[in-house]
């Protein structure tokens, strides 16, 4: 049959742009709450809402989680996210495990606020249950704008426990920034949002890690990220050197071969016998960062501190006007 009418010219349009497709799957799982007990990182538990990022950092070493579940293609990471089945009265009873003043990191391995958070607000049940306890030390890492819509919880959160969100801004070069982490908001939306944090009373700074070689790692381009954030109102500021596993060497490798071709000897140098880049360029970038935050007047990290009722000893963890069930009642 002949076609005609809008028919006709549906068939002859030509691709603008191909939208690529994101399939969100629910992940039964047994806890939310995960333990740590590595000596290298500042917290003992972390929370994941989900497996799997749609932000696409090309540096992203978190990739070879989804190796785990049989899904060795890179893209696969940023194509199927997981998201954790979640359950409120599940979660409190993990909770029962969390001594006062214990650290807990959400979005360690992947964003919180990715855009599967807007649709599944995981994330935010999360946080809304952690309001009705006190006394923990808190702190959430993030790419997204999206932490702003919380910004009245954790606004709330921050009176009864420590807490700092931390955003991770590489660059404020938009066209460098897009070739990186295709997929996250601009450095100028995460900071906005950082300011709207700051508005609200929270605790919130800037990660610029990784500093990749080359690319980000300049005095002149830490110093423009350092002005940007100082105006936002950003508290601290901190950095570390690019660190590749296998599963994000390929990625990152290729967008070097495509987009910076004349750095692709240098970084096959670097990375030919180690994950990590060498104590000499640490070193170095470490005295830029250093500069900058003098400059700024920026912490090194963020302030460890308790609210005075959050460190009473008498109270129990869970506020007392909380009408549900304590998580840690008769233990
Ligand atoms: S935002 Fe973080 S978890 Fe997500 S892709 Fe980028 S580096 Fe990986």
């Amino acid at each position: 049959m002949a076609l005609v009418g809008i028919a006709k010219l549906a068939a002859q349009a030509s691709p603008l742009q191909h939208k690529r497709s994101v399939d969100y799957l629910q992940l039964a799982t047994r806890s939310i709450l995960n333990p740590c007990s590595s000596q290298r990182v500042p917290f003992e538990w972390t929370i994941n809402p989900y497996r799997g990022c749609e932000y696409g950092c090309k540096y992203c070493y978190a990739r070879y989680t989804h190796e785990f579940m049989e899904l060795r293609e890179p893209s696969a990471f940023e194509r199927k996210i997981f998201v954790k089945s979640f359950q409120a009265a599940v979660f409190r009873r993990e909770l029962a495990a969390v001594k006062a003043g214990a650290r807990l990191a959400i979005g360690t391995a992947t964003d919180p606020y990715q855009p599967a958070e807007r649709r599944f607000r995981i994330t935010q049940q999360i946080l809304e249950i952690l309001a009705q306890m006190r006394g923990l030390r808190l702190s959430i890492t993030t790419k997204s704008d999206l932490v702003a819509r919380d910004a009245p919880i954790l606004a709330q959160l921050a009176k009864s426990h420590c807490l700092h969100v931390s955003f991770t801004v590489t660059t404020m070069d938009r066209r460098l920034a897009r070739l990186l982490e295709p997929y996250a908001p601009r450095p100028d939306l995460r900071l906005r949002a950082l300011r709207t944090l700051r508005e609200h009373g929270i605790q919130a700074g800037v990660f610029a890690s990784p500093l990749l070689p080359g690319l980000n790692d300049s005095l002149a381009s830490l110093r423009f990220l350092g002005q940007s954030i100082f105006e936002a109102g950003a508290s601290y500021f901190g950095a570390n050197p690019l660190f590749l596993r296998p599963c994000s060497k390929q990625v990152m490798l290729s967008l070097i071969e495509q987009r910076f071709p004349k750095l692709l000897a240098r970084y096959q140098t670097l990375f030919r016998r180690a994950d990590f880049l060498d104590e000499n360029y640490a070193h170095q970038v470490r005295k830029r960062v250093e500069a900058v935050r003098r400059e700024f007047r920026l912490a090194p990290c963020p302030e460890d501190y308790l609210p005075p009722e959050a460190a009473d000893p008498q109270l129990s963890l869970f506020e007392p006007s909380w009408s549900g069930t304590p998580a840690n009642a008769g233990r």
